[in-house]
């Protein structure tokens, strides 16, 4: 768990940062509170934020609401470190969206036991948003978190003009699967299915399951050319090698469904035009990659 300490006073943040490391914890710090910001607005956020109260500039009550209304990547722990001891400044502390308070001078073990707290927090909250955003047949991204990924890349496609392939994938027959050999062996297609897809493309791919059979990828800097022919690898690593169920093995196919971003096309667009191609695909016979020419980038 990464600690971020942020107080101006230096002999103060250099014992808190030796006893934060003593005890096991990274720890980044910061001599004010525009420096904790900067740490704050970094991907790699920190879990826990402990900030002084008084700092130069911009005080930690500040730099406590700036991080409350940045739409969290990660939920961060604040515990405010103060002299202020009154009643009212606690309580503007935590209308600030401090999570725990601590006066000067303050008692080390207590200090230790208050971030013990903040990391058991911090860790479930990333377990409860880990398991919000997947899928927990195929640990794919579910539909939701797949769209809100995918309309950020987008946006960025547009920003930098560069090309992002779509592909929508859905297995044939599959149906025919649960109706002959049940669904325990529906599912552990599914589970293979969705396993070989992730491991055909690139760790900064986009990979999720649409709804039932149908999955999805989105491709940042893949262009349609490019998009058309990962289809073709996706396809191919679905039915080269048949699939395992607990009643023996089965070869499936894949139809695929393909689009790269144009012009102003929004997310929602560009889904439904995937799914066009993925439907033509079925039309023309499954087993088979459909692009959409309109498309072409
Ligand atoms: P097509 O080739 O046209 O895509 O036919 P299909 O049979 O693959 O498609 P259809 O939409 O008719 O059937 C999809 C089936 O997927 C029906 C549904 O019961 C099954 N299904 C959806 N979710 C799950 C799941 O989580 N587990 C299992 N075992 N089956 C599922
Ligand atoms: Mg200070
Ligand atoms: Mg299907
Ligand atoms: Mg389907």
């Amino acid at each position: 768990m990464n600690i971020l300490i942020a107080e101006d006073e230096p002999v103060s943040r250099l014992r808190l940062q030796s006893t934060l490391q003593h005890w096991g914890y990274t720890v980044t710090t910061a001599v004010d509170g525009a420096e904790a910001l900067q740490q704050i607005e970094k991907t790699d956020r920190p879990g826990i934020a402990i900030l002084d109260w008084m700092m130069p500039h911009v005080d930690g009550l500040e730099v406590c609401q700036a991080i409350r209304a940045t739409p969290a990547s990660g939920y961060v722990y604040v515990i405010l470190l103060t002299s202020l001891d009154r009643e009212e400044d606690m309580v503007a502390g935590f209308d600030a969206g401090a999570d725990d308070y601590i006066t000067k001078p303050f008692r080390i073990h207590e200090l230790r036991a208050r971030i013990r707290t903040g990391v058991r927090i911090v860790e479930l909250h990333q377990q409860l948003t880990a398991a919000a955003m997947h899928d927990p047949l195929t640990s794919l991204l579910n539909r939701r978190a797949f769209f809100e990924i995918f309309e950020k890349e987008v946006a960025r496609a547009r920003r930098q003009q560069s090309s992002l392939g779509l592909l929508m994938v859905d297995l044939d027959h599959f149906k025919e699967v649960n109706d002959q050999h049940g669904h325990p062996a529906g599912d552990a297609v599914l589970r293979e299915a969705a396993r070989r897809l992730r491991a055909r493309v690139r760790a900064t791919d986009i990979v999720g399951r649409y709804g039932g059979e149908e999955f999805v990828l989105a491709l940042p800097g893949c262009g349609l050319k490019q998009a058309v022919a990962i289809g073709e690898h996706l396809r191919d690593c679905i039915s080269a090698e048949p699939f395992d169920i607990p009643s023996g093995r089965l070869t499936m196919t894949t139809s695929v469904g393909v689009v790269t971003t144009w012009d102003m096309a929004e997310a929602g667009h560009l889904l439904k035009t995937a799914d066009e191609a993925l439907y033509r695909a079925k039309a023309g016979g499954r087993n088979r990659v459909v692009a959409d020419l309109r498309t072409a980038a």
